[in-house]
């Protein structure tokens, strides 16, 4: 595969970078994940907002324009020929001797891969996810989509060691989100019910784009922290992110939601998320 690294596109085994990184040092670096459609980037303009907000609440600059960076994302796509999958990009501070303090000259380092894989057909979407609650140990400014993901990846592996699909993570017996997508569940009469934004959690595009077309269908929508116990008894639930869009759920802590079978609120909204995502796609 080709990558991007700082202007150049190279075969991935020759892409390289400093030592002396900030992103390898000290996690000092944002990124994006967009999903790829038919060879085409789902939601851009959402990415590339959530993209400037961490940016500059970590006072790091753009590397290059927004259209630049459409550019790169394209031409990644067309060498790799993804017609479906991912592109990553990732943003650090750039090289600096190692000091807690941020360089002031450093230049920022712009990395992007992509990924081809089906995003469309999910097996784990088919059947439903089976999740197990962890608590949450994340840092306090969840809302910014830093590449510090030791806990996310920690809390997967607690799941997968379970033999479940991912973790709901719990802070204060509340639901804040799984450990790569926002949380939902419906409530006994339709209600569908996710956190609120705030630090605690990342401010999914794809939640952005679902609560949109929720509130279009004038279907029942809370934003609100919702408890275990809550979930539990929940009709059904479901998660989103870029590349899972929206992900039934039919378990929780070994208690299965209504029949177990992924449910009519997530099955519906998938579809329709496919549907503006492939109609949208640019
Ligand atoms: N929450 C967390 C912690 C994530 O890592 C992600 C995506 O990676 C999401 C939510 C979903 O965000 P998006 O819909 O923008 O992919």
């Amino acid at each position: 595969r080709t990558v991007y690294v700082n202007g150049d596109y190279v075969p991935e085994r020759e892409a390289k970078i400093s030592v002396f990184d900030r992103g390898f040092l000290f996690a000092d670096g944002v990124y994006e994940v967009t999903s790829v459609l038919n060879g085409k980037l789902v939601d851009f303009a959402g990415h590339m907002r959530r993209l400037r907000r961490s940016l500059d609440e970590l006072q790091m600059r753009m590397p290059c324009s927004e259209e630049e960076l459409l550019q790169i994302h394209r031409k990644l796509v067309e060498v790799n020929a993804v017609a479906e999958g991912l592109v990553y990009m990732q943003i650090t501070r750039g090289a600096a001797d190692r000091d807690f303090t941020y360089p002031e000259s450093a230049t920022p380092t712009l990395v992007l891969f992509t990924q081809a894989r089906p995003v469309i057909a999910s097996p784990v979407a088919e059947r439903g996810a089976r999740v197990v609650t962890v608590e949450d140990l994340r840092w306090g400014r969840r809302d910014i989509k830093t590449v510090q993901l030791l806990y996310p990846s920690m809390a997967k592996m607690i799941a997968k060691g379970q033999g479940v699909d991912d973790a709901w993570l719990v802070q204060d017996g509340k639901i804040t989100e799984g450990t790569s997508n926002n949380t939902y569940i419906v409530t006994a009469d339709g209600t569908i019910v996710t956190r609120d934004l705030s630090h605690d959690i990342l401010p999914g595009i794809t939640r952005a784009a679902v609560l949109n077309c929720v509130r279009e269908l004038q279907m029942k929508v809370e934003e609100r922290a919702f408890s275990v116990e809550e979930a539990l008894s929940a009709r059904e639930a479901f998660s989103t992110s870029a590349t899972g869009f929206v992900c039934p759920v039919v378990e929780i802590d070994g208690t299965v939601l209504g029949d177990g079978k992924p449910g009519p609120v997530a099955r519906r909204l998938r579809q329709i998320y496919i549907e503006e995502s492939l109609k949208s796609a640019i």
